[in-house]
C-alpha cells in the first residue's frame, strides 16, 4: 500500500476543509471495507484519508412523523438492529441483511455502501472505471463480462454495487450532502451518474463533498420488499436485485415503484412494469406479468443474457413478498 496521511477530525467543517477539490488526492474514510481494499490493490492511491467516523453529527438514526433520518456513518449492523427498520422498512432490512458477513455489517456504513465503487474486475485491475484500454476502447463488451450489466449505458458496462440503493430509491429516499459551498439534498436516484471519463466518478458528488445523512419517507401504508438473487450466500454481492414499494388504497395499488439493482451502472427504474400495477389488485399472475415487463428493453452483453430471467423472477418474488405484508 502506498504511504498516506491520516486525519480524524471531530467536526464536519474540519473534515470538509481537509478534502481536496480534485478526485484522487484525498479520500473520505468511513468503515474502510471498500476503500482499504482499493488502496491495497493500488486502484486508489490517495495522499491522505479523512476518517469521518469520529464526527458525532454523522451518526444515529432518528424517527419523526415524516420518516427516518439515517446518519451516513450508521453501520449496517445498527441499521438492521433498528426497530423501525425492522417493522416499517422490510425492503431495506432485507437489502442490508444480504451484505455478508456480520464483520462487514459491523464496519461498513450506510454512506459507504452508497458510495462504494463498482466491483467490475477491469476497474479493480487498474483499467479505469470504464474498463478501457490505452486507445479508449472498453475491454468489457468483448471480454469476460458475466457479472456486468444487463442494461448497460455505454460507455459504462459495470453494475452499481450498492444493495441499499434500489431499496432506498423505491422508498423515495434522499441524501443530504455537505461541502465547502454549503448543504444540498439529492434524491438517491440522482446520486448515481455515468462517469464522464475513464478516470471520472460514478457519483454526482464533488470530491470535497460528504454524504451526511439519508432521509427515508415514512413507509406507513407502503408495502415494500426486496428480493435478491445470489450465486452463493457467503461473502459476495447479489447478481440481480429487485426492490419494490407499493402505495396501497385498500386492496389496490395506487402507485408502484420497482427498482432493479446490480443490472446497470445506475439502479434501473422499471417504469413500464410499474405502470402495469396502477389501480390493480396484485395477484400472482399479475406479479409474473410485471416481472416479464421489467426485463424488457434489456441490452445484454454476450455474458449477461441470463440476468433477464433473474430480473423476471426477482421482481415477481419481491411483489409477492410485499403482497404478504399488512401495510
Ligand atoms: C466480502 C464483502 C461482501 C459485501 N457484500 C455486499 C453486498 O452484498 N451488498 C452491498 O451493497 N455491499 C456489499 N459489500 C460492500 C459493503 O457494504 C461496503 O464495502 C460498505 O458498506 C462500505 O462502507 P464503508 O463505511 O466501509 O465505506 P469505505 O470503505 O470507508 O468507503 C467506501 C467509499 O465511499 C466513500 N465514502 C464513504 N462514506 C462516505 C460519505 N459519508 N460521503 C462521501 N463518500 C463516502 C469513500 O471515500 C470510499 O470511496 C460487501 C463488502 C465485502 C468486503
Amino acid at each position: 500500500m502506498q504511504a498516506f496521511e491520516y486525519a480524524s477530525p471531530s467536526t464536519l467543517k474540519e473534515a470538509i476543509g481537509m478534502l481536496s477539490s480534485k478526485w484522487g488526492e484525498v479520500d473520505v474514510l468511513a468503515g474502510g471495507t471498500d476503500l482499504l481494499s482499493l488502496m491495497k490493490e493500488y486502484t486508489h492511491t490517495p495522499k491522505k484519508v479523512v476518517n469521518i467516523k469520529g464526527i458525532k453529527e454523522l451518526g444515529g438514526i432518528t424517527k419523526s412523523g415524516a420518516g427516518l433520518k439515517i446518519g451516513a456513518t450508521v453501520t449496517l449492523d445498527e441499521l438492521v438492529s433498528n426497530a423501525t427498520i425492522k417493522s416499517e422498512y422490510p425492503s431495506l432490512l432485507e437489502a442490508a441483511m444480504g451484505v455478508s458477513s456480520p464483520q462487514i455489517r459491523n464496519m461498513g456504513t450506510v454512506g459507504g455502501d452508497l458510495c462504494q465503487r463498482p466491483r467490475c474486475w477491469y476497474f479493480r485491475q487498474g483499467f479505469g472505471i470504464l474498463g478501457q484500454d490505452k486507445n479508449g476502447t472498453s475491454l468489457v463488451p468483448k471480454g469476460e463480462n458475466r457479472f456486468h450489466a444487463l442494461f448497460p449505458q455505454a460507455p459504462a458496462y459495470y453494475v452499481n454495487a450498492s444493495s441499499l440503493a434500489p431499496a432506498l430509491i423505491a422508498l423515495g429516499a434522499k441524501v443530504q450532502v455537505a461541502g465547502p459551498n454549503g448543504n444540498r439534498e439529492v434524491a438517491v436516484a440522482d446520486l448515481f451518474v455515468i462517469p464522464k471519463s475513464n478516470s471520472g466518478r460514478e457519483l454526482s458528488l464533488a470530491a470535497n463533498e460528504i454524504v451526511t445523512s439519508i432521509t427515508v419517507p415514512s413507509a406507513r401504508g407502503v408495502k415494500n420488499a426486496t428480493y435478491e438473487v445470489r450465486q452463493k450466500q457467503a461473502l459476495d454481492w447479489p447478481i440481480t436485485t429487485a426492490s419494490v414499494a407499493l402505495k396501497m388504497k385498500g386492496s389496490t395499488v395506487s402507485s408502484a415503484s420497482i427498482i432493479l439493482g446490480h443490472v446497470g451502472p445506475t439502479p434501473v427504474q422499471a417504469k413500464a412494469a410499474e405502470s402495469m400495477l396502477n389501480g390493480k389488485s396484485l395477484t400472482p399472475d399479475l406479479a409474473a406479468e410485471v416481472g416479464k415487463a421489467a426485463a424488457q428493453g434489456a441490452q445484454p452483453l454476450n455474458g449477461t443474457a441470463y440476468k433477464a430471467q433473474l430480473v423476471r423472477t426477482a421482481v415477481k418474488r419481491a411483489l409477492l413478498e410485499a403482497l404478504k405484508q399488512r401495510a
